[in-house]
């Protein structure tokens, strides 16, 4: 069977869950069984999930719950929802001790950064020094708009190379890592663009948003790709 792939949803709105379709479809077309796991309260229930599935999926979304990463609000923090953020967080970190791959996107990677302890720029304007303007307003969400450099021997340069082009709808930022996870690409501005854990296979969190840029781009067909190669190849 081809591996299955958990997406977790990310969007709550009145009485619905749901994720986004180009994550759906980007998992898809790279070989893997998507899997929407909604948002539940159990611990039970979260194990569950972990056994279910080989890899697992992090989307974009609102803010994290600065409480969450031990800072009260600031100017330009925005919707939060502290029963997805505790919910992501908690199964993050469960995730994370099996070594199952772990893909983070945009508000996926934050989640997977407080989940390891680092913190957050509630907005761009309060991270030291100029910065780029990074969030798009381009037509299509497929655009790109800045520059990145990937780190030389993380396990993403292997993947995606040394410099590309990326889209850009954040304005957060990290500011700290979190416990055993590095850098491995940053804008031309400094901004952190990319983090993942070297004692783990496969644990990459993206700032940017590769499921949008899929079709036109083979690194990010290549990510995705081995991502989902890595969940086939998990014990
Ligand atoms: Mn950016």
């Amino acid at each position: 069977m081809e591996p299955k792939i958990g997406i977790i949803v990310c969007g709550l709105s009145d009485d619905r869950q749901f994720v986004t379709n180009t994550y759906v479809q980007a998992v898809r077309y790279s070989g893997g069984i998507p899997l929407i796991l909604p948002l539940v309260r159990s611990d039970h229930m979260l194990s569950q999930y972990i056994s279910l599935c080989d890899g697992f999926l992090f989307c974009g979304g609102n803010d994290i719950t600065p409480l969450l990463f031990g800072q009260e609000p600031k100017n330009g923090n925005g919707k939060t929802n502290i029963t997805l953020d505790l919910f992501q967080i908690r199964l993050m970190r469960q995730i994370l001790k099996t070594k199952k791959p772990v893909f983070a996107i945009c508000r996926g990677m934050q989640v997977y950064n407080v989940a390891c302890g680092g913190t957050i720029y509630q907005d761009i304007s309060q991270q030291p020094g100029k910065h780029l303007d990074h969030m798009q307003q381009s037509y299509a969400r497929s655009e790109v708009s800045h520059r990145i450099s990937v780190t030389p021997d993380s396990q993403l340069r292997a993947y995606i190379g040394r410099h590309l082009f990326v889209n850009s709808y954040h304005h957060q930022t990290i500011d700290a890592p979190g416990k055993g996870l590095s850098v491995c690409a940053r804008a031309s501005d400094n901004t952190i663009e990319a983090l993942e854990m070297p004692s783990h296979p496969f644990a990459i969190g993206v700032q940017w948003h590769p499921e949008c840029m899929y079709r036109k781009s083979a690194e990010m067909r290549a990510l995705f790709k081995e991502f989902v190669l890595h969940a086939a190849h998990t014990p």
